[in-house]
């Protein structure tokens, strides 16, 4: 039973955020980090208790969980050595010109304010109550409030009171971090309206992303959402290469495909290419793939209904062929692996199959000619990836589509697969609508704290008053833009 937080419950922590809001502004880099490394810490002392809670609520591995925490105490880790080093706070100080008239002006990224995470389904630790977005938040100097996934509630919570130690350890005000929970939408609605939420970080459906955008953007004040939402990350194979490695591709495809029960946001749901004898031998591959992988329990009920409705009518849809599907029995719960074959025309015509199926559903699209696959490339929406699977020659052949290919992904891949993404500074995780509503960020790297800084600068303003990113000595000892040189040092005026 997941307790409904009350609307007043709610006022009130977003008031104390608002009041935190007003001490961590003033924070600096240096002092934010600290905090993060402590949230580390708290972590990586959760023992058993929270690998069990975890795999009891979400049905997801042990050793993959035992994973997933350790990727999460490394994004609080690495987010932090990235604010302590002032990679946010792009200061930049243009000297006063007084023989041109011209003041001193000194500009620096501050927090927007007050920031609402959902909680990811898929990701119980990385993208949930103390994942990479709550990190990022308060990296750039916020206060969160989490409104808890209701698929993983007790997970959430060990989460949310390992981050409540950390803050009551630093001294800091209690604002700083709030936990929600229940299992209505009206909760999720109620905070993203109120007035004193100046951004929202979410992970999950385009439904719920794009809802939640709207909101936002009817508010009296518009507040920025980042929204990580669908996205069928097609894999775009060529000649020379299917004829290489069909059977070595049919593999790579098929345990990614299937990674996970398919429940991954960077699962490529799509692979296109060329009919012909190297596609045939690429199916008949995946064929035999296929069958084998054990059915094994979704994330939750919701997410396994939403599959088995959608793989059944992507399925029945004219001219789509299912190619290959796991048939062992399953129990309530457990999703099966398919693959579906149709035309390049047919994926063209029906806008139904280009769009997400959250699971273990692939379809072959066997295209005629190349414009064909030009138009398919033509016609996608955004994508947080798109992979193409080509040799060298491949790519000079076909880079008029592969050009096309750009404007649709956040990442780029040449080869490999795109499930797994890396806690990496150079990391794309976002991409154009309808993958995230804000294809200028990443949701994942140290990169992820951009969203939440807003620039102010400051003209005139004596040393003394100054935040100290700003100030002469430096004594945060940043690499700062000054008089548009790169300056590390302490300006002695
Ligand atoms: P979801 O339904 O989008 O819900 C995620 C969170 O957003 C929940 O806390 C939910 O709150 C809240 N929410 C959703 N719609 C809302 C609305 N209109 N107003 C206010 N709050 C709203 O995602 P899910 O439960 O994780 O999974 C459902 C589907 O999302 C999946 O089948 C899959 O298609 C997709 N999904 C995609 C990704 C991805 O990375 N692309 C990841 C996970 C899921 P309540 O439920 O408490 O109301």
């Amino acid at each position: 039973m997941i307790e409904e937080t009350s609307k007043e419950s709610i006022d009130q922590r977003i008031q104390m955020a608002a009041d935190a809001y007003q001490f961590l502004k003033n924070s600096t880099i240096k002092e934010r980090a600290r905090f993060m490394n402590a949230v580390a810490d708290k972590i990586e002392a959760l023992g058993e208790e929270l690998l069990a809670t975890a795999h009891a609520e979400t049905s997801l591995p042990l050793a993959r969980l035992a994973g997933e925490k350790a990727r999460t105490i490394g994004q609080w880790r690495s987010y932090a050595k990235a604010v302590s080093a002032g990679m946010y706070t792009e200061a930049r100080i243009d000297l006063p010109q007084p023989e041109k008239q011209k003041g001193d002006l000194r500009k620096y990224n501050i927090g927007i304010g007050p920031v609402v995470v959902f909680g990811a389904s898929n990701f119980p630790f990385a993208f949930s109550t103390a994942g990479g977005d709550t990190a990022s938040a308060m990296g750039a100097g916020n206060p969160v409030i989490v409104k808890a996934h209701p698929a993983h509630p007790k997970t959430s919570q060990i989460m949310a009171d390992a981050i409540t130690d950390a803050v009551k350890e630093s001294g800091w005000p209690e604002g700083i971090f709030g936990h929600v929970t229940g299992t209505s939408h009206d909760i999720g609605a109620y905070l993203t309206k109120h007035k004193d939420i100046k951004a929202v970080a979410f992970t999950g459906s385009l439904n719920g992303g794009k809802a939640l955008f709207d909101m936002a953007n009817q508010r009296e004040e518009p507040i920025p959402v980042f929204a990580e939402m669908g996205s069928i990350n097609p894999v775009f194979a060529f000649e020379h290469l299917l004829e290489n490695r069909a059977e070595d591709l049919a593999k790579e495809y098929g345990s990614s495909l299937t990674l996970g029960v398919g429940q991954f946001c960077t699962n490529p749901g799509v692979f296109v290419a060329l009919k012909g004898e190297s596609l045939n031998r690429f199916t008949r591959a995946l064929k035999n793939e296929i069958p084998g992988i054990a059915p094994v329990n979704m994330l939750h009920k919701g997410i396994f209904e939403n599959f088995e409705k959608l793989k059944n009518i992507a399925s029945a849809q004219s001219e789509v062929d299912v190619i290959a599907e796991v048939n062992a029995e399953a129990n309530e719960w457990q999703g099966r692996a398919i693959v579906t074959e149709t035309t390049g025309k047919n994926f063209i015509k029906n806008s139904m199959l280009s769009e997400e199926i959250f699971g273990p559903f692939g379809i072959i699209v066997a295209c005629e000619t190349p414009e064909e696959m030009l138009q398919i490339a033509r016609q996608l929406k955004g994508q947080l990836t798109i992979t193409v699977a080509a040799t060298d020659e491949d790519v000079r052949q076909n880079i008029k589509l592969i050009d096309v290919l750009k404007d649709k992904c956040g990442r780029f891949l040449f080869n490999g697969m795109p499930t797994g993404v890396e806690v990496v500074y150079a990391m794309q995780h976002g991409g154009p609508f309808p993958s995230t509503t804000d294809a200028r960020f990443t949701s994942v790297g140290p990169d992820a704290v951009k969203r939440f800084v807003r620039p102010i600068s400051f003209q005139n303003w004596p040393d003394e008053f100054l935040p100290e990113e700003l100030k002469n000595a430096n004594s945060l000892q940043i690499s700062r833009i000054v008089d548009g040189e790169i300056h590390s040092g302490s300006l002695k005026l």
